[in-house]
């Protein structure tokens, strides 16, 4: 029955009462662009531009750059895009960008942490995604990884405004959730990358399958990271989306709407199955999960509350 839903569903992404919710692909270049682009999706709320050159030697000019995402932008043409700048370091290591040597790469300088010794880096990899923006015509917002204060939101939000694009930062370091009120008076958008965030929030390396049970994005104190977050969007009225794997749990990506989320950005291949399930509850069923998740006491009696309510 499940799977007649999932093939029957054409999106767009809404509840079963008609609330929208925005459906996103996540893609890593101009071919898992095309492929994702043939999904029932309103745009892509993660584009993870560290993949196109994990193989390159030398940092791309910004005019090779802005072919490079202008094959993305090209794609989704009519729909819009968010572009995410690099976040290199740690588990994504970029010749051109990477410090060598850390003691502790996941804290170490990663993502917008780059920018820091490094202004041009960016400077160069904005000039490329705003020349591809204006070439292509396709709404382009950009965001920053591994933000962690409001002065670094602040001054990133800056610099993207100055090339006529929309600005948002990733939270997926705790001190970014519980500062997101703060955080909204300076961007235009926050998204939440669960991975990340889940990793942070728990002190547990996301690629440690002898932590499993930690990197769970059903921790309670995720969750409420999480909605702290949902609930500082909804209140400065600016959007909040999920962007990591958590979007594409169908279960979890009801609570997480109940929660106040706005848009799910996922895998192109976990579109359908989440689009379908949230075509079969209400709203006031997503508000019912979310309180059913935030109030229990571990991943496991999370996911069967959750289950119980919009299974
Ligand atoms: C995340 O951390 O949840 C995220 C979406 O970014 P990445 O998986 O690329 O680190
Ligand atoms: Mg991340």
């Amino acid at each position: 029955a499940e799977r007649a839903l999932v093939a029957a569903w054409a999106g767009p992404g809404a509840t079963a009462d008609g609330v929208p919710v925005k459906l996103l692909a996540n893609v890593a270049d101009g071919e898992s662009a095309g492929k994702a682009a043939g999904e029932p999706v309103e745009g892509v709320g993660l584009f993870r531009t560290e993949l196109c050159f994990l193989s390159r030697a030398d940092e791309p000019s910004a005019a090779e750059q802005a072919d490079i995402y202008a094959e993305v932008l090209t794609s989704f043409a009519g729909r819009y895009v968010v572009v995410r700048t690099l976040d290199a370091g740690s588990d994504k290591p970029v010749a051109f960008a990477t410090h060598e040597g850390e003691e502790n790469p996941a804290l170490g300088v990663r993502g917008l942490r780059l920018s820091f010794d490094n202004p041009g880096l960016l400077g160069r990899q904005l000039d490329g995604i705003a020349e591809a923006a204006r070439r292509v015509g396709t709404e382009t917002w950009v965001m920053a990884p591994m933000v962690a204060t409001v002065a670094e939101a602040a001054d990133f939000a800056a610099q993207v405004r100055e090339r006529g694009l929309k600005a948002g930062v990733m939270v997926e370091v705790p001190s970014a959730a519980l500062l997101a009120h703060r955080m909204l008076e300076v961007v235009d958008f926050l998204s939440l990358g669960t991975n990340d965030l889940t990793q942070y929030t728990m002190a547990a390396d996301r690629m440690a399958t002898d932590l499993a049970h930690l990197t769970d994005p059903w921790q309670p104190a995720v969750l409420q990271l999480i909605a702290i977050t949902a609930h500082a969007g909804r209140a400065a009225a600016k959007p909040v989306g999920v962007c990591g794997e958590a979007a594409a749990d169908p279960l979890l990506a009801c609570a997480l709407v109940g929660m106040g989320v706005s848009s799910l950005s996922m895998a192109a291949a976990a579109v359908r199955p989440v689009g379908a399930r949230l075509a079969q509850v209400t709203m006031a069923q997503c508000e019912e999960a979310a309180e059913a998740a935030l109030a229990a006491a571990d991943p496991a009696a999370a996911r069967d509350a959750v289950r119980a309510i919009v299974g």
